[in-house]
């Protein structure tokens, strides 16, 4: 079942010769490449309503190849392309230490209102 999952989500990746990223061609959320695998029977019983559930596409590539990521910690672009699954790219970091893949950082000594030269 598991090997399945892997065929299909081999079937959403382009890879990109020059810069040797994997890039998720199928569903994307805020750049984030999407993809639905089938829930566990557990998970199906508890939540009968539907048998799929959606995970970010580079985190589940990760784990297939490593194993769960703990908790607290992120899989994190080494290429900065957030849509690529290429697990050579790929890297756990914690939390905070994401932020210059994403989140924007403003130095508190500038300020936004700065006059243009
Ligand atoms: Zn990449």
């Amino acid at each position: 079942m598991y090997t399945q999952d892997l065929e299909r989500f081999q079937s959403h990746v382009h890879v990109d010769l020059p810069s040797g990223c994997h890039i998720w061609a199928g569903a994307q959320t805020r750049g984030y490449g999407q993809f639905s695998v089938r829930k566990s029977r557990e998970e199906r019983r508890s939540n009968p309503r539907s048998g799929n559930r959606r995970v970010q596409a580079h985190k589940w590539i990760f784990e297939y190849h490593y194993g769960q990521v703990e908790k607290g910690l992120e899989v994190d672009h080494k290429c900065l392309n957030p849509s690529c699954v290429n697990v050579e790219h790929l890297q756990k970091l914690t939390k905070t230490k994401t932020w210059r893949s994403g989140a924007k950082f403003t130095c508190k000594f500038i300020g936004p209102k700065r006059n243009a030269m």
